[in-house]
């Protein structure tokens, strides 16, 4: 699953939009930028076997960011940070508490058995990658359902629709290189070119909420009405 832990972003977004996207759109995918960082480092591991449907990656090893007790200590942390660090509203804080452990709970729809529910303990996975296009299908669909949610709190806010399109495209268009351009390189080489995705679109997602123009000159639609 790439593109489809951004459905929970872009629902975090219409439903709670005092964080910024850019947070959630991060949040989304911390389990996924700490597994990058730490495989570049060589502490999680990762092999490839491109006999497998859906995803090639064989994850027999990431108790640190994809056990349950992982997620959950770094999906309490980012709501902390956030509170703190962004000075955000308790309730928009939980929501990234809540948008960083969607990762864990949309992996453990379509991983094959390999998240801990302790370290060392039983792995679960429902393996939804066995059945690549009925889980191409649900990510994108997920993603269009809460692009359209997305976009119509923007717009009830008075902002423009289309910085809303352009990041979906972005993403839909990631989805679609990844699936063209498998896993290939060393586990160093495929995290680095994860973490520079997670990060790439972060990045467009800040460009997407940036205040418009006329928000500069004080039109900016007041937190409360938003
Ligand atoms: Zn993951």
């Amino acid at each position: 699953m790439f593109a489809g832990h951004y459905a929970a972003a872009l629902a975090a977004k219409a439903a709670e939009p005092r964080a910024p996207l850019w947070a959630y759109v991060a949040g989304c995918q911390l389990l996924d930028i700490g597994w990058s960082g730490l495989i570049i480092a060589g502490v999680e591991k990762v092999r490839i076997d491109p006999s497998l449907p859906g995803s090639a990656l064989v994850l027999y090893d990431m108790p640190w960011t994809h056990s349950l007790p992982g997620a959950l200590a770094w999906s309490v942390a980012a709501a902390l940070v956030s509170a703190w660090a962004l000075k955000l509203p308790r309730r928009a804080a939980i929501a990234v508490g809540l948008v960083v452990f969607s990762h864990w709970a949309a992996d453990l729809l379509v991983h094959r058995p390999d998240l801990e529910i302790w370290p060392g303990g039983p792995r679960a996975g429902l393996g939804l990658w066995n059945a690549p296009v009925i889980e191409q299908a649900v990510e994108i669909g997920l993603l269009a359902v809460t692009g359209a949610a997305w976009t119509a709190q923007r717009v009830r806010a008075g902002r423009s629709a289309w910085p809303a399109a352009a990041f979906l495209t972005f993403l839909v268009g990631l989805q679609i290189v990844a699936m063209l351009a498998p896993p290939s390189g060393s586990a160093a080489q495929m995290g680095a070119m994860a973490l520079f995705a997670y990060l790439a679109a972060t990045g467009v997602a800040w460009l997407a909420d940036r205040p418009a123009a006329s928000a500069a000159a004080g039109l900016r639609d007041a937190p409360a009405r938003a």
